[in-house]
């Protein structure tokens, strides 16, 4: 354990003004930055006829059109000739990487070395935060190569002194957890639960292995799924976010939101709209705009970009951890977001309802669900898979309880429609690797719509 609470303690413990000056002074010079040095900015500005020089603090990004995934992609090659959002010559763009996203056209990153280290610092404050150090040997499950991720936690443990252990994935050999005795993994809820159940074949107890902290991140959970994996591995859970844009946020020890390191990532929480900032506390789309320090230079830079993701800003108050920094909820993808007569849910809330505590006797955590059509105008079914450790041993009307219970909670109006039959909830018990997913490559498919 770390006696080191903070990475850069004057930015992470800065006044709340002077936090806001120093956004209005880096919003003001990334967007003249934009206009200086990035061909699709400086056409953007032009054809809306904004001048960069008005935009002179957050609330003025107000003024400024968003930009999507789609934009990035319909300016470089083949839509356009060039590259319009890579923002250095070609002599200091450092790495290049691409990120898929769901369309399958990648959007392409260019990363100066300064940008690398602005990346690094964000997860060197986030491990800091989370009570890393020194002393602390992490394995990292999270992939090297196009995406950024495993590549700057790595670069952020050199900055913390501690040392890493480079899986890539979360298959390793239970070895690696005996031989090196790692004090944390950086991996996925499913990932680090199937990986415990390898390490309780061979005879290892998780919560008795090593390990002291476990880092989470790369798609949104439910509370009862990360609360499931702190009981496994008997250890905190650590909830992080972000992406190639550059949005790393994290969570500290409070555990109770994700801070977003302000002086570098600027986020806006947008109404369904896309028109206005909603209040905090308010459900809303994050609107995304790199923060650039006075001087330096980026290889790719965004100024109200739709991350397509949705949150709710929990606090701009000081933490208890000492940290002045906003904090967020844990986002959700709006791609994951269905919508049934007219109410939306996500992918979280299905497993919601399968991580509740008593279900998880029974199931193992991995379901798939499917939404048809019904025979009737207007009507909806929704299959649940839910894999069991023994389908034979299963309670099947406890699970379906707790899971409609959980489901409806915040959600009346489906409940409403499931007794008037509109809306039909269908539980399907498989036994191990039976789910459809498994027999597709890629990230599990867990909500999939067929209607
Ligand atoms: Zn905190």
């Amino acid at each position: 354990m770390s006696d080191v609470r903070y990475f850069n303690q004057e930015i992470e413990t800065l006044g709340r003004n002077e936090l806001d000056e120093l956004v209005d002074e880096r919003v003001k010079y990334t967007v003249d930055y934009a206009y200086r040095n990035s061909p699709f900015y400086r056409k953007w500005f032009d054809k809306y006829n904004i001048n960069p020089s008005d935009i002179q603090s957050h609330e003025d990004l107000l003024q400024l059109p968003i930009i999507s995934g789609d934009t990035i992609r319909t300016n470089q090659p083949p839509g356009t000739k060039n590259f319009d959002f890579k923002s250095v010559d070609w002599k200091d763009v450092f790495t290049v990487h691409e990120t898929s996203g769901t369309s399958g056209i990648p959007k392409s990153f260019f990363l100066t070395w300064e940008d690398w280290e602005r990346y690094a610092e964000k997860y060197t404050r986030s491990f800091t935060s989370q009570g890393f150090g020194p002393d602390d040997r992490v394995v990292v499950c999270a992939s090297y190569g196009m995406n950024v991720g495993a590549n700057t936690m790595t670069l952020a443990a050199r900055d913390i002194g501690m040392s890493i252990i480079p899986e890539g994935k979360c298959t390793f050999p239970v070895r690696v957890i005996t031989s090196y005795e790692p004090t944390g993994i950086v991996g996925n809820v499913f990932k680090l639960l199937r990986l415990a159940e390898r390490m309780k074949k061979e005879g290892l107890e998780p919560s008795e292995s090593s390990i002291e902290r476990l880092v989470v991140g790369g798609e949104s959970f439910a509370e009862e799924s990360r609360n499931y994996l702190s009981e496994v591995w008997g250890c905190d859970v650590y909830n992080t976010y972000g992406s190639t844009e550059g949005t790393m946020c994290g969570e500290c020890s409070a555990i109770n939101g994700l801070h977003v390191p302000e002086d570098l990532v600027h986020l806006d929480v947008y109404d369904p709209r896309m028109n206005e900032f909603v209040n905090d506390g308010e459900c809303g789309r994050i609107v995304f705009t790199t923060l650039l320090p006075v001087g330096s230079k980026c290889g790719t830079l965004l100024l109200n970009y739709d991350t397509e993701d949705t949150t709710v800003v929990r606090t701009r108050d000081k933490c208890s951890c000492g940290r002045t920094h906003m904090k967020i909820e844990n986002p959700q993808r709006e791609a994951e977001t269905f919508w049934i007569q007219g109410t939306p849910f996500n992918r979280v809330d299905i497993e919601r309802g399968v991580f509740q505590r008593e279900n998880i006797e029974y199931l193992t955590g991995e379901y798939e669900s499917f939404l048809y059509g019904g025979e009737e105008e207007g009507e909806t079914t929704m299959r649940v898979s839910l894999e069991c450790h023994d389908p034979a041993n299963c309670d099947q009307e406890v699970v379906r309880e707790n899971f409609l219970k959980s489901f409806f909670h915040y959600k009346p109006a489906l409940e409403q429609a499931y007794y008037d039959e509109t809306f039909n909830i269908i539980f399907n018990f498989t036994g191990s690797g039976e789910l459809e997913f498994y027999r597709i490559k890629g990230r599990p498919k867990r909500v999939v719509d067929r209607r």
